[in-house]
């Protein structure tokens, strides 16, 4: 028998309690059972994005939550700042690129993290600049940008929306909205949600939906503005996710339960006692600056490839982690701390990496 522990940076596990919430009977999405649930959805959003905003709720991935956050605010020919410290640095620009706009890049060494000054010295130069993207955290680099630092720069630019992917960030980090400035915000389902994937959140400010009524992108899925529409009446512009949203609320309630301030500490614990696990078994951190609470990517020693080493714990030991991306591929191996996870998971984690390494 092998038994199986996920301890990727998503999908991650989902509580037996949201499980359970899960396989109620379906319920129709725009009978009146479903109304509170969407409301206490949304309701629940803003608690945990620390916002005011509408927090918009999709059926998708991560990504069209990212493709939503740029198609709904620009036009063809715009330029924006994009900030690429890694594989979904670079997803901003491959998708602000697709919808035509002119993408200026702050590039960041992999494993470091940005200095907000660039930002600033950039926005001081072009006035042109309509919008910075960024990751909360870089998830292939295990770096937390300093999203507050940011913010307090992009503040003083009032033609400058502020738009960060906290997919894999979102619970793991104290991230706060409206005290940032933070105008787009996206979240994903599978990581410290505890959900199964499926489902992209995104926060709006007013100065965002206000930029976004000369916007005339092409859209017809990702409507923002429908979906606002929608979700004033407690309903989404489409088929709900039913019940993933379900799901969703049961989350919530156990966040709430721990307190949100418990919960970035829980993070911040976990992610501190596996980093130093990781220097008492004498290997390195990739993260250089700012490690995330999210993940801990960890360097491998000389002559040990880490898919290898990924692929042995999985097949060995039952743990799924995660290897490299790209140009970190079989240089690292990547152990997250996300959502539903404790102590034990740490422990276990870093005993097996150990027996794989000896
Ligand atoms: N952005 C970040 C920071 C992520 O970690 C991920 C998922 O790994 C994504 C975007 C993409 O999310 P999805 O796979 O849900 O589209």
């Amino acid at each position: 028998m092998l038994k199986r522990y996920l301890l990727a940076p998503g999908p991650t596990p989902v509580p037996p309690e949201v499980l359970l919430s899960m396989a109620m009977p379906i319920i129709h999405h725009r009978s009146p059972d479903f109304l509170p649930v969407l409301d206490s959805a949304k309701k629940g959003l803003q608690w945990l994005f620390q916002t005011k905003n509408d927090v918009l709720i999709l059926a998708s991935t991560g990504t069209g939550g990212m493709v939503g956050a740029v198609n709904n605010f620009f036009n063809p020919g715009e330029k924006v700042l994009v900030i690429n410290g890694g594989k979904f640095g670079e997803r901003w620009t491959k998708i602000c690129q697709a919808y035509g706009l002119r993408v200026e890049e702050i590039v960041v060494e992999w494993g470091y993290s940005i200095k907000p000054a660039l930002v600033e010295s950039a926005l001081k130069k072009d006035s042109e600049i309509k919008a910075v993207f960024v990751q909360a955290t870089e998830t292939s680099t295990g770096v937390y940008h300093d999203i507050k630092g940011l913010g307090s720069v992009i503040k003083n630019y009032p033609d400058t929306l502020f738009i960060v992917d906290a997919i894999s960030a979102l619970v793991a980090e104290d991230i706060r909205t409206d005290e940032w400035g933070i105008d787009v915000m996206v979240g994903g389902s599978q990581k410290g949600l505890m959900l199964p994937p499926g489902l992209a959140f995104v926060s709006v400010s007013d100065k965002a939906w206000k930029k976004s009524e000369a916007s005339k992108m092409p859209r017809f899925y990702f409507n923002f503005k429908k979906e606002r529409e929608n979700l004033a009446k407690n309903q989404t512009n489409f088929t709900s996710a039913v019940t993933l949203i379900i799901g969703l609320n049961e989350a919530i309630k156990i966040l709430q339960k721990e307190g949100l301030e418990n919960v970035f500490k829980r993070h911040a614990r976990l992610a501190n006692a596996t980093r130093e696990a990781v220097k008492a078994l004498g290997l390195g951190i990739y993260s250089k600056e700012s490690p995330s609470n999210s993940v801990t990517a960890i360097e491998m020693p000389e002559g040990i490839d880490g898919q290898l080493v990924y692929k042995t714990l999985r097949e060995k030991y039952g743990i799924t982690g995660a290897g490299g991306q790209d140009k970190a591929k079989g240089k690292i191996y990547r152990m997250a701390h996300l959502g539903y996870a404790d102590t034990f998971d740490v422990i276990t984690g870093i005993a097996a990496l150990e027996m794989v390494l000896k």
